[in-house]
């Protein structure tokens, strides 16, 4: 299988190319050149298939340079935690993607991909250096899932005093073979910084350059077998649910679309956001207007030019109306979302996380201004994708709910430990010359 790019201009290339690229050389991002399809003797038997199982049968038809047993290998040390569907309301289920080791999804897409790189790599004589600007979350998962990893140096932007107290712990003190670089800018001039990096001739000549960010392709693989680990959960006979995905830069959603795409029943998609609503906008008006992005209490979705836009369009041949009929989209402000949080406490005693609460709070408006939109039925369950584990948020969840989060031990560890991180401008020249010294 080969991969183009969303722009046209690149010659295609094999998965391992597009992963270790990260970036199509014509900036564009990179997506199959065809789209495979699960058999459907595998989705009529999901019931009886691991998250493993899953992950390995969806890999499969995108990565065809590893043999069977280096495949299962990549997906059994990355997919080594659950992903429970719990239900929380008459047919709201939430699907919780937090119970890897830097509690939020971007765990799935950031283990895969390191050992991805690693099987990929192995007789490469010079290190890879992952670039990856963060709004908070990939940050650490990315540290953790590439933390020791041999040949794969990463440098992780980051915008100064933009994430939470927590993210930043995570993100700094992961040490050894990780460096947190503290931007003096917002996460989209750290975004920018890194593009500009991978179409830097003379940077790419002296390094091996490659992406953490969901615009790599690896990130994406995995994070769709989740989809079709809560289609097994659900159990038979409920029929094909819509999923609602509290989004920033998109990559979870497209993730979907690409399960979809391949085989997975779904009747529609959420998409959720705050205020940073240029999506939803898109949605309804046709019109896409990237701009700067507001910080909000859901600090991970607060993108203004949302990455992987391109691939959606690109999924649906660039149709504003076919984009409409698979996505229907609504933005929530930060005080809907800590009544959320608050609400749904006291009602059912679940604790959202403020990124799963602005999904929760999609699935609650569409149920009541604009249920049918996808033809659904009234047995049709939406799943939620629960983003990040509350306790990652407890200066914002405290006071809507007046009571104390519990920190999971594995967060509480990162609290200990010192903060390292190296002051940046926001000044792409900054950057290439701490990059060409330090590698
Ligand atoms: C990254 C992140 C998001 C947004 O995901 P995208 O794939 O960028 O849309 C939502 N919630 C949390 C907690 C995140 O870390």
């Amino acid at each position: 299988m080969k991969f183009i790019s969303t722009k046209g201009d690149s010659k295609p290339v094999s998965f391992s190319e597009a992963v270790l690229k990260g970036l199509a050389p014509d900036g564009g991002l990179y997506v199959p050149d065809k789209w495979p399809r699960l058999d459907d003797e595998f989705i009529n038997n999901i019931h009886q298939k691991s998250l493993q199982e899953i992950g390995f049968e969806v890999s499969r038809l995108f990565v065809d340079e590893l043999d069977d047993n280096s495949l299962r290998e990549v997906i059994d040390g990355a997919m080594n935690f659950d992903a429970p569907l719990v239900s929380i309301e008459d047919r709201t289920h939430i699907l919780e993607l937090f119970h890897g080791p830097t509690l939020a999804f971007k765990d799935f897409g950031a283990r895969f991909m390191s050992r991805i790189f690693s099987a990929f790599r192995e007789d490469k004589e010079q290190d890879i250096v992952i670039l990856a600007a963060t709004s908070g979350d990939t940050g650490s998962a990315v540290a953790q899932g590439f933390l020791g990893v041999e040949g794969i140096k990463v440098c992780l932007l980051y915008p100064s005093g933009k994430v939470s107290r927590l993210q930043e712990q995570q993100l700094t003190t992961a040490g050894q073979n990780v460096t947190a670089l503290e931007v003096n800018g917002t996460f989209d001039d750290c975004q920018k910084m890194v593009k500009q990096a991978f179409s830097d001739a003379e940077l790419n000549r002296q390094l091996i350059l490659s992406s953490a960010n969901s615009i790599n392709i690896a990130r994406l693989v995995p994070q769709s077998f989740y989809y079709l680990y809560a289609l097994k959960q659900l159990g038979e006979s409920v029929g094909a649910p819509i999923f609602c995905v509290p989004s920033g830069n998109f990559g979870n959603l497209t993730a979907g679309l690409m399960a979809h795409k391949i085989g997975m029943p779904a009747t529609g998609f959420i998409a959720a956001t705050n205020v940073n609503d240029v999506v939803p906008e898109y949605l309804e008006t046709g019109s896409f207007n990237p701009r700067p992005s507001e910080r909000t209490i859901s600090n991970a979705m607060d993108v203004g030019n949302p990455s992987n836009f391109s691939r959606i369009e690109y999924l649906f041949g660039n149709n504003h109306e076919t984009i409409q009929k698979h996505i229907w989209g609504a933005s929530f402000s930060d005080e809907q979302t800590r009544q959320a949080i608050q609400e749904v406490k006291k009602e059912t005693g679940y604790l959202l996380d403020p990124h799963t609460a602005v999904g929760y709070l999609a699935v609650k408006k569409y149920r009541k201004n604009a249920a049918g939109y996808f033809s659904e039925s009234g047995e049709t369950p939406f799943v939620i994708l629960s983003t990040a584990h509350p306790a990652k948020f407890g200066d914002v969840i405290e006071p809507a709910t007046g009571e104390e989060v519990p920190i999971p031990d594995r967060l509480a560890e990162s609290l200990k430990k010192e903060k390292q991180s190296i002051k940046l401008e926001n000044d792409f020249g900054h950057l290439k010359q701490l990059l060409m010294q330090r590698y």
